[in-house]
C-alpha cells in the first residue's frame, strides 16, 4: 500500500520547499515501490543543508539523476527442478550509480524480491560504497527465487540461467555483483562458473564472495558482521564507553549475524541473542557460536533447534520480537524493517546505548527518530555494513593483481576502512551542525563524494 511519511522534523521550511517536490517526483515515477520510496526520503530529508550550500548540485540536477538508475535490467529464469518439472521466476540488475566504479552490489533470492527493494538495496549501495573510500559504483540485484528448501542441483540449475542472462552485463570493468540474503559461497561458486563457461575468460574481478581457493578474499565472509561491530565500537568510543562487558541483542542468524556475534564476542562482550523468521533465542550464558554455525551452516537449520541442543539457559521464544530483551547495544542484522518503533521504545526503555544496523534498512523511520529522541548512538546500515563491500573492493584489488592477502592483513585493512566511515560520518555530522547524528553525517559524507564525481564527469 503506498503511504507518503509525514514532511519530516529536521529540514528548515526552506530546505523543505527543495526537498518535497524531488521527493513527490520520485514517488510519480516509481509507483507502489515502497521501500525505494522509503529509503529516498531517508536520503533526501538530511540533504537540504547539502543543497542550500551547494547550489550547482541543484542546477545540474543532481539528485534527479541520481535517483534514477543509470540501468534497469529485468529478465525471465527459467528452470527445472529435481524432479523435472519447470518454473519460472523472475531475474532483476539495477546498475544505479557508476560515477566511482564498475556497479557494485549483491544478488538477493527471496521471495520477497521485486523491482522496488532492488532499486531500494541498489541506491543505498551508491552511498554505502562511496562511504567506503573505495573505487566502486552502486548496483544490486536478485529474483523471487526462494532456495529455501532446494537441492544442490536445483540452486546450481537456477543459478546457470540466472548467469545465462545477466553475463552479457558484466564485467570486471562494468558490474561486478556478490552476494546478499539468500546468495552465500555456493551460489556464487555456480555463477562463477557459469559465467567462465558462457565466456570462456576466467575473469576472478567479475564477482566477489569467491571462494578461498579460488580468487576469494579472507575475511570477506566475516566483513559485514565483524565491520558493523568495529563501527559500533567507535561510536561507543567516541562517547567514552567499551563495548568490552557490555550485553549484546543480535537478531537474524546469517552470514551477517554470526560474524557480528564473533567479533563482539572477540571484543569482550557479551552476545546473548539470534533469531530466524520462526522466533528468536535468548541465551543468557552467551551464544554458542560453535553450535550456532553448526546449525545454520553445515545443516541450513533453524534456530530452535539451537535452544533444544543447548538446553541450561537458552530459550525459543517463537513468533515475537528480539527486542524485548533487554540489552546495552543491539545490532539488527536480518532484513528491513524489523526494528519498528514500538520496538525501539521498548529498546530505550530497556537501556539501549547504541544501535547499527548489520542488514540494509532493517529499522523503520519512526523507529530511528524514537532511537534519536532518546539520544541513543545510532549507526545506519549505509556507514554500519559496509565492511562486507569494502572487502569485496579489496577481493577486486587482489584479482587485479592477482595476488592472495593473509586474514590477518585483510581484517587489518577493514578496520583502517570501518574507522574512516566512522569519522567521516561523525566529522560530516558536526560539520553541519548535527553533532552524532551518523544519520545525517552517512547520508551527507556519501552523497557529497557521489555529486562531486557526477559534476566532474559532465551531463551524463
Ligand atoms: N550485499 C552486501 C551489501 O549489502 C555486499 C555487496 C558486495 O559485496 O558487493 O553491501
Amino acid at each position: 500500500m503506498e503511504s507518503v511519511t509525514p514532511a519530516p522534523s529536521h529540514p528548515d521550511a526552506a530546505q523543505q520547499r527543495v526537498i518535497e517536490p524531488l521527493y513527490a517526483a520520485v514517488l510519480r515515477r516509481n509507483p507502489g515501490e515502497s521501500e525505494f520510496h522509503q529509503a529516498v526520503r531517508e536520503v533526501l530529508e538530511t540533504l537540504g543543508p547539502v543543497l542550500t550550500r551547494r547550489p550547482e548540485f541543484v542546477d545540474a540536477k543532481l539528485i534527479e539523476r541520481i535517483c534514477e538508475p543509470e540501468r534497469q535490467l529485468i529478465f525471465r529464469v527459467p528452470w527445472a527442478d529435481d524432479s523435472g518439472e519447470v518454473h519460472v521466476n523472475r531475474g532483476f540488475r539495477v546498475e544505479f550509480n557508476s560515477s566511482l566504479g564498475p556497479y557494485k552490489g549483491g544478488l538477493r533470492f527471496h521471495p520477497s524480491v521485486n523491482l522496488g527493494i532492488v532499486k531500494f538495496l541498489g541506491f543505498e549501495q551508491i552511498f554505502k560504497n562511496a562511504l567506503t573510500g573505495m573505487p566502486i559504483g552502486g548496483g544490486k540485484g536478485g529474483s523471487d527465487f526462494d532456495p529455501k528448501g532446494r537441492s544442490d542441483a536445483e540452486v546450481m540449475r537456477f543459478c546457470q540461467s540466472f548467469m545465462t542472462e545477466l553475463y552479457r552485463h558484466l564485467g570486471e570493468y562494468t558490474d561486478v555483483p556478490a552476494g546478499d540474503i539468500g546468495v552465500g559461497g555456493r551460489e556464487i561458486g555456480y555463477l562463477f562458473g557459469q559465467y567462465k563457461r558462457i565466456t570462456n575468460r576466467y575473469e576472478s574481478g567479475v564477482l566477489t564472495g569467491k571462494g578461498l581457493g579460488w580468487g576469494g578474499a579472507h575475511a570477506r565472509t566475516e566483513a559485514t558482521g565483524y565491520g558493523c561491530v568495529m563501527f559500533t565500537a567507535e561510536m561507543l568510543r567516541a562517547r567514552g564507553l567499551d563495548l568490552a562487558g557490555q550485553r549484546v541483542a543480535v537478531s537474524g542468524s546469517g552470514n551477517v549475524a554470526i560474524y557480528a556475534t564473533q567479533k563482539a564476542q572477540q571484543l569482550g562482550a557479551t552476545v546473548v541473542t539470534c533469531s530466524d523468521s520462526d522466533g528468536y533465542v535468548v541465551d543468557e550464558q552467551g551464544i554458542d557460536l560453535g553450535l550456532l554455525k553448526e546449525i545454520k551452516e553445515a545443516g541450513r537449520g533453524r534456530v530452535s533447534e539451537y535452544a533444544e541442543r543447548r538446553g541450561g539457559g537458552a530459550r525459543f521464544v517463537s513468533g515475537s520480537s528480539v527486542w524485548e530483551v533487554p540489552c546495552d547495544v543491539a545490532l539488527p542484522c536480518a532484513t528491513q524493517n524489523e526494528l519498528t518503533a514500538a520496538d525501539a521504545a521498548t529498546l530505550v526503555r530497556n537501556g539501549v546505548r547504541a544501535v547499527a544496523e548489520g542488514a540494509n534498512m532493517p529499522t523503520t523511520p519512526e523507529a530511528v527518530r524514537v532511537l534519536q529522541d532518546a539520544k541513543v548512538a545510532f549507526a545506519p546500515g549505509k556507514a554500519a555494513n559496509a565492511g562486507g563491500v569494502a572487502t569485496s573492493a579489496l577481493e577486486m584489488q587482489q584479482n587485479a593483481s592477482r595476488d592472495s592477502w593473509s586474514f590477518g592483513h585483510t581484517e587489518d585493512r577493514l578496520a583502517e576502512i570501518m574507522k574512516h566511515i566512522h569519522d567521516s560520518c561523525h566529522t560530516t555530522a558536526e560539520r553541519y551542525g548535527r553533532p552524532g547524528n551518523y544519520v545525517v553525517g552517512a547520508n551527507i559524507a556519501g552523497f557529497e563524494i557521489v555529486a562531486e564525481a557526477m559534476l566532474a564527469q559532465g551531463l551524463i
